[in-house]
């Protein structure tokens, strides 16, 4: 009997540790279905089954090579980053996307996970809702946090290259850039990729905020949510990539929005452009479910409460242009 190449899993990590057949070492791989994680023989690695949804053998343990020991600073700002993206609730050691970091890093889920509540005790958003966390952080935790928060731009970027590097894989496939337009390899590319990670931050960063919920309708079909920028990403620098200069909004409310024809009045009342009104009266159209919303309050997240100020700047150019 062949076995052909299962193309539905790919290798996470080479490690050093000895596999159980002659002369192997132990890999780990992931299932690109289901996003199961398992140790694999490297002699016999490409024909492996996923233990979980293709009826493989049970994976060999994946080797836990750094579990107990130190957190060092790459470690740290990789694992910075999956706080940022994924909802408060979820970094528990049975969530996907904590096993799989762990599979990468070499350590148990336990750990990454209780790393994750680490950061979440300095996070200040938590903290004002009286979640503390994990009291006993450690001194690294503290700086690589502050890091991100003086420098997002470079510390987001260079989170993807350092996983990327780990994973022997590129910034383009760790962070899901869209390369079917990009330039070829050149300064042209790198500036584009570089900003694509950014944005692509910034997307997962509001979105999990805001649990993947629209916060004027509430609707939760991710393929619909955009993370709408506050003040526009052209327009200021500093707050390219502050969450709190960010709303999750469906696609529709998203364009009202960035047209100046929807603001949030202060109290976080949801406003729409006096002539939009008007054409709905003019004409039986769908307009009436967009305009539904006319006085409700916004959805708010747990954590990145949009900012007041920068709402602020946003519905004062609203109110000029229905001049
Ligand atoms: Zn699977």
């Amino acid at each position: 009997m062949t076995t052909g190449v299962n193309r539905n899993q790919e290798v996470l990590r080479k490690t050093e540790h000895p596999g159980t057949d002659h002369n192997s070492k132990a890999w780990v791989l992931r299932c690109c279905i289901c996003g199961w994680c398992y140790g694999a023989n490297s002699t016999d690695a490409w024909e492996r089954k996923c233990p979980n949804c293709q009826g493989g053998r049970p994976g060999l343990p994946i080797p836990l090579e750094r579990e107990g020991e130190k957190w060092n600073r790459e470690e740290l700002v990789i694992a910075f980053n999956l706080y940022s993206q994924i909802p408060f609730g979820t970094i528990h050691m049975r969530n996907p996307k904590v096993i799989e970091l762990a599979a990468v890093l070499g350590r148990s889920p336990g750990s990454v996970s209780y790393k994750l509540a680490n950061f979440a005790r300095l996070d200040p958003a938590l903290q004002a809702r009286g979640i503390h966390g994990s009291p006993h952080g450690a001194k690294g935790d503290e700086e690589v946090w502050h890091e991100f928060a003086q420098r997002p731009d470079a510390l987001v970027y260079e989170s993807a290259r350092l996983l990327a590097a780990r994973r022997g894989c590129s910034v383009e496939n760790v962070a899901e850039v869209d390369e079917s337009d990009l330039p070829p390899p050149g300064e042209e590319r790198d500036a584009i990729v570089r900003l694509r990670v950014n944005q692509g931050f910034f997307r997962k960063r509001v979105l999990s905020a805001y649990e993947f919920r629209c916060c004027v309708t509430g609707l939760d079909a991710t393929e619909l949510l955009v993370a709408s920028h506050i003040v526009p990403w052209a327009e200021d620098t500093a707050n390219r990539l502050n969450p709190k200069n960010g709303l999750c909004l469906n696609a529709l409310h998203d364009r009202a929005f960035d047209r100046h024809l929807m603001w949030i009045d202060p109290g976080y009342t949801v406003r729409f452009a006096a002539r939009l009104h008007e054409s709905a009266q003019r004409s039986e159209t769908s307009l009436a479910w967009l305009l539904s919303f006319e006085g409700s309050r916004l959805k708010l997240p747990k954590r990145f409460v949009p900012d007041a100020d920068l709402l602020g700047q946003h519905s004062r150019r609203c109110l000029v242009q229905a001049r």
